[in-house]
Formats: structure tokens, C-alpha cells, sequence
């Protein structure tokens, strides 16, 4: 009896909480979704949810969506002719992924330049992890109309009252690579461009010289501006908080070409709007290497990687940086498949051991993950008048870079003498780069069985 009522019990949790999901699920919007807003006409000249080929690219299933380039859908939000407080940001949470403000700012009343309380919101936006793409106007009888955003942001880059003046269209050069102009549709090439209104540099980093060249032919300047012609930057990038701005001296994704903007203008945007997607793309590779040379034992990367001898403590991701366990949570453990916990000896666990089942033994080579710079990490400290030990034994440290940037990988229980290098000062670490020995597998610091039997790796990711 008592069996079947906890059974029945459970069973009618699990029925209110699918019955939940259901009812919930028209109005929560996922995670893989990019949601995309902006100013609206007549506000911004050109409004960016217009039908064009931008939005047509946008909702292509094949470029954003499951299975498509970029794992993210896109949804459009009404296109507003203000921003109003609370509007982007309300209670610390986004409302928004992107936010396109274009082209405001006109010398009628009611085309206004932005406001100090929209900049504010704005600023707090992309501080949020928003992505704002923003331009002036490129009228040479207008003054600048979006300068309030920056002095919002804190730097000290503005927009001039100088305007690279054509009477045509140009292209600029070839932008630099950032994390746009080299996203997941490609690398960006020239993009097709008019009048631009200058943006004097200091935080900012200058992506694109405007006006190369008009059909392959050096264009010449029209005289009406002040401007050092040929010499401006028309596109700036930079990242700001969790998020990432892009500043253009006019709108590039005016439909300049008739039926639509030019390709690369267009494929400039999917990179942008690419930057919200927080899901895996499907172009995505992993930075990281296992660190031994499995192949040489002939296994492949995914038996290699799950040859474990001790798991990973899901509950508790941070002990190695200070965190600690509760008492009452010790002897038991999150696994990775759900949120139960069972009684399991790798309680508090924080990384994978890679011993016998992987193959590694006492004096195999161990190799750098990724790319970066090694230190050590000294397992032996005072405590009071003798000298004791710490359960991670020899310790090398990697900080990687390039794609690893901001990640930390950990080596624990290495061979005595076997480290590449014994400096524990993260500011004089040694340069390794991937699959480099930088020590060999040991039983230092706690192992268990203890001395060589127990030998493994130990390998974690900060
Ligand atoms: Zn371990």
C-alpha cells in the first residue's frame, strides 16, 4: 500500500509537470532562439524587419535553425520608435538578444536623436550580453545623433560632424577579422557602402576603411566634406560587457542594389546576429585535446574520453576554486544524466580520472590539452611546524588562449621531476602548445590504490 501510494504520487508529480510544460510552453521562449528588435521607420530610415534579403536570410531554416549554419531560430519583436526604461533590461533579465538601432536622427522633429534615458538603456543592454548594431545618419547638413550612446558607455569615441562625402555608392576595403567579419557564414569581403559619417577611435577597433574602390577603380572625393577622404574607418567593432557593439558611420543593410542588400553587407549581419546564439553551432570544434596519447594506444577520442575511472561531482563544479561542500551533501554525487543523487566514493569529485581504463600508467606522457601557458602548483605548504601535503600532488596549470581563452585546464598527481616547469608564478608560466608533453602520469597527492597501482591522471577544466 504504502509502495503504491508513493508510486501514484510520483506518477502524478510527473503528469503536473508535463501538464505544466505544455500549458507553459506557448510563452517561454528558448534558449536557441535569437530574439531581434530595433527602431522602426520613420525613425530609422531603413527599418532592418523589412522584407529584405537580410530578413529573408534570417528566417532561412537552412541558415538559422536546427540543423541549419547558425543551431538558433530567429524571432523578430516589434520594432519600436523609442526606447523606454525597462524596456530591454527589466528586472536585470533581457528582453532582447539584438537590438538594431540603425539610423536615427533627422533633421525633423520627429526623426529625434537619441536620448540620454535610451542610451542609458541601451548601454545596460549590451553590459547585459546584448548585441547592439548602430549607426549615425549621413546627411552632411545634420549634426551627429547617436554620440549620447557612447558617453552612456564611458569611452570617449564620437561620432564627427565630418561626413565621407560620394554622390555614388563605394565599397570599403577589406575588413579585418573579428569574431563578425570572420563568423559562421564566412569571412566578410568589401562591403558596399555611401556617404558615411566619420567616428573618431579610441576604444573602438577600426574593421573596415571605407571607399576602396568603384568597380575596381580608385573613386575621388565630391569636396563637400571636411572629411580626410579615403582615410575613415565606415565600420567599428568592439565587445562591452557580456555583449558586443558594431558602429557604422550610415546603415549598411540599406537595400543599396534594388532587390536587396550586397552579399557581403548581408552576410556581415548573419555573423552578427550569429554572436546570440548561445547553442552549439554546427560548424563548432572543440578546443580541447585529451591529454595522452590515446590514439597511440589505439582508441578513438570518444572511447578515450569515456574510459573514466572516477566521474566528475556535477553538484559542487567550483572545489578546485574555493567552493565547498556542504557536510551534508558529502558521500553522494550528481551525475551528469540527471539531477538524483546516489552514494557514490567520487563525492566532491572535481574532474575526470584517467588511469587504468585509459590506458595511462606511471611515467605515460602527459600532454597540453589545448594551447597556452603552464605553471605549477605546489602541493606542499606549512601548517604549523612541519610541511604537509595537498591531495592533488604535482600540479601543472594551463591558461590557455585563441579559441581556450578564459579557460583554465588542471593536471593533477604528476611524476616528482617529470613537470615542465616547477615556477609557480602564473606571470612567468612556459608556453606549450597542443598535444606537448608537459609532465608524466604519477600517484603524487592522494591516489587510491595508493602508491603505483594508483597512477592516473587527473584532469579538469576551469
Ligand atoms: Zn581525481
Amino acid at each position: 500500500m504504502g509502495h503504491f501510494f508513493r508510486l501514484s504520487f510520483r506518477l502524478y508529480i510527473l503528469f503536473l509537470f508535463v501538464f505544466l510544460s505544455l500549458f507553459f510552453s506557448s510563452k517561454v521562449t528558448l534558449a536557441s532562439t535569437i530574439r531581434i528588435g530595433g527602431f522602426d521607420s520613420p525613425r530609422n530610415d531603413f527599418p532592418f524587419n523589412d522584407e529584405d534579403s537580410i530578413v529573408s536570410n534570417l528566417e532561412d531554416p537552412s541558415k538559422f535553425g536546427i540543423g541549419g549554419v547558425v543551431s538558433c531560430g530567429v524571432e523578430f519583436k516589434p520594432f519600436v520608435q523609442e526606447i523606454a526604461p525597462g524596456s530591454l533590461v527589466s528586472n536585470g533579465v533581457r528582453t532582447l538578444d539584438v537590438f538594431i538601432a540603425g539610423s536615427v536622427g533627422y533633421e525633423y522633429p520627429e526623426y529625434r536623436a537619441l536620448s540620454t534615458a535610451e542610451a542609458v538603456e541601451l548601454a545596460l543592454f549590451v553590459e547585459k550580453g546584448g548585441i547592439v548594431y548602430i549607426s549615425d545618419t549621413n546627411y552632411v547638413d545634420e549634426s551627429p545623433s547617436v554620440n549620447t550612446f557612447f558617453e552612456a558607455l564611458g569611452v570617449v569615441d564620437r561620432f564627427s560632424p565630418d561626413v565621407d562625402y560620394l554622390s555614388f555608392l563605394g565599397e570599403s576595403y577589406q575588413p579585418i577579422e573579428t569574431r563578425v567579419t570572420k563568423g559562421p557564414f564566412g569571412l566578410v569581403g568589401n562591403l558596399t557602402h555611401g556617404d558615411f559619417r566619420v567616428f573618431s577611435v579610441s576604444s573602438f577597433t577600426p574593421v573596415a576603411k571605407g571607399f576602396e574602390t568603384i568597380g575596381g577603380i580608385i573613386t575621388m572625393a565630391l569636396g563637400e566634406s571636411e572629411a580626410d577622404f579615403g582615410e575613415n574607418y565606415v565600420l567599428h567593432e568592439m565587445a562591452y560587457g557580456d555583449g558586443y557593439i558594431s558602429v557604422s558611420g550610415m546603415p549598411l543593410y540599406i537595400p543599396f542594389l534594388g532587390s536587396g542588400a550586397d552579399e557581403d553587407n548581408v552576410k556581415y549581419f548573419l555573423n552578427l546576429v550569429s554572436l546570440a546564439c548561445k547553442a552549439p553551432s554546427s560548424v563548432f570544434v572543440p578546443f580541447l585535446d585529451l591529454p595522452w596519447d590515446y590514439q597511440g594506444k589505439g582508441m578513438t577520442f570518444s572511447q578515450a574520453a569515456l574510459s573514466i575511472n572516477s566521474y566528475f561531482d556535477h553538484e559542487y563544479p567550483l572545489l578546485s576554486i574555493g567552493m565547498s561542500e556542504p557536510i551534508s551533501a558529502q558521500g553522494s554525487a550528481t551525475i551528469y544524466k540527471g539531477l538524483f543523487r546516489t552514494s557514490l566514493d567520487y563525492s566532491s569529485h572535481d574532474g575526470y580520472d584517467y588511469g587504468k581504463s585509459a590506458q595511462t600508467k606511471e611515467g605515460t606522457p602527459v600532454l597540453a590539452a589545448a594551447s597556452g601557458c603552464a605553471y605549477y602548483k605546489d602541493p606542499k605548504y606549512q601548517c604549523g611546524d612541519k610541511t604537509c601535503a595537498r591531495a592533488y600532488g604535482n600540479a601543472v596549470l594551463i591558461n590557455h588562449d585563441g579559441a581556450g581563452e578564459g579557460f583554465q585546464t588542471r593536471y593533477y598527481h604528476l611524476q616528482d621531476g617529470s613537470m615542465i616547469t616547477t615556477n609557480t608564478d602564473p606571470a612567468q608560466c612556459v608556453q606549450v602548445t597542443k598535444g606537448q608533453q608537459i609532465g608524466k602520469v604519477g600517484h603524487t597527492g592522494n591516489v587510491s590504490p595508493t602508491g603505483e597501482a594508483g597512477s592516473h591522471i587527473h584532469f579538469m577544466v576551469i
